[in-house]
């Protein structure tokens, strides 16, 4: 049994897109509409069968099938915006009809419903969508924090797909810009300035580098998280900060003040006159901050050996290898 020729009925091919099948539909649907031409009856009916079927993915390969219809190339997206014309046209009559009393013929309801529905997509205005706020972290070392720097960051902005206007599908089937994601990702570097001194756990803002606002919205802010990474010398302990920081020996007999590279910059240590190797210092508040506290840093001396030594330097060490008059081993046996 041979069916309809749903193509010849729209007036289009088998090559047809979708979106001209779409327009041949509301051309026709539009002409012979019960409402405008009463002996159009059987023909709005075939037109309406017609198009249930052609425009269901599934339903139109299996009448091509059937029926042996074959496409004789790739379909071309391109042509989805041709209608908007019929579709103002369409819009007209459609408020003519509505002062006329109604009909009950059930499928000319339900058409009425999904011509609705089609117009609808169109006429809604797009809305301003402001763009959201982008957070990343941003990991530096506490030599760039000491000095400042200035720090390259690859953000990527996600956006709607501007084919499907992020609806991931077209015509029934998954959008083939952003393969039915519905979103646009596009990545760019942008050159960060760090100031110095910046805290761990701090925010740096960069305006309207969030995610793309669309329509005329506003576009996000992008947010930083300052992470100072930890190094061989220093060492995170929950909010503590762990710290291994030489000293000469001259200083480790003599005693010092020292400066210390901290989060918040240079604290100063002052070191007690014969300080041990291993000595344990606590510095109180200049750990790391969580919520309203602060954790300690805790710096631990070891004693170095300058790798250069003037010559100067060498004679004086010489004289207090004579003048040392206590041998430092002379209990190594009896403990
Ligand atoms: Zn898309």
């Amino acid at each position: 049994m041979f069916m309809k020729n749903y193509y010849s009925i729209l007036g289009v091919t088998p090559d047809s897109s979708d979106a001209e099948i779409k327009k041949a539909y509301r051309n026709l649907a539009r002409k012979y509409h019960p409402d405008i031409n009463p002996s159009g009856a059987q023909m709005f009916k075939d037109i309406s069968e017609a198009y249930e079927t052609l425009s269901d993915e599934k339903k139109r390969l299996q009448y091509d099938t059937i029926n042996g219809f074959f496409k004789s190339a790739p379909k071309d997206e391109k042509t989805f915006t041709s209608s908007e014309k019929a579709n103002d046209e369409y819009k007209k009559s459609s408020q003519k009809q509505e002062k006329k009393p109604k009909k009950t013929k059930d499928y000319s309801k339900k058409i009425n419903e999904i011509l609705n529905n089609l117009n609808k997509k169109k006429t809604n205005k797009p809305q301003p969508k402001n763009g959201s706020d982008i957070t990343e972290e941003i990991t530096v070392t506490l030599k760039e924090v000491s000095a400042g720097t200035t720090k390259v960051v690859n953000v990527m902005h996600t956006s709607s797909c501007p084919h499907c206007k992020g609806r991931k599908f077209i015509n029934g089937a998954h959008c083939p810009v952003c393969n039915g994601s519905g979103e646009k990702n596009e990545h760019k570097k942008i050159s960060v300035k760090i100031p110095a001194g910046v805290k761990n756990g701090s925010k740096l803002r960069i305006k309207d580098e969030g995610n793309r606002g669309e329509n005329g919205g506003k576009n996000g802010d992008l947010y930083l998280k300052v992470k100072i990474e930890p190094s061989s010398k220093m060492k995170f302990d929950g909010s503590d900060i762990l710290y291994n920081v030489p000293i000469t020996p001259v200083e480790a007999v003599l005693g010092a003040k020292i400066s210390v590279p901290s989060l918040d910059g240079n604290v100063s240590l002052k070191i007690p006159p014969q300080t041990k190797n291993g000595q344990k210092f606590r510095l109180a508040g200049q750990g790391l901050k969580q919520g309203s506290k602060s954790g300690d840093m805790i710096v631990t001396v070891y004693i170095e050996i300058p790798s250069s030594l003037s010559d100067d330097e060498i004679k004086l060490y010489e004289k207090l290898k004579k003048m040392s008059s206590k041998d430092i081993r002379e209990n190594l046996l009896n403990e």
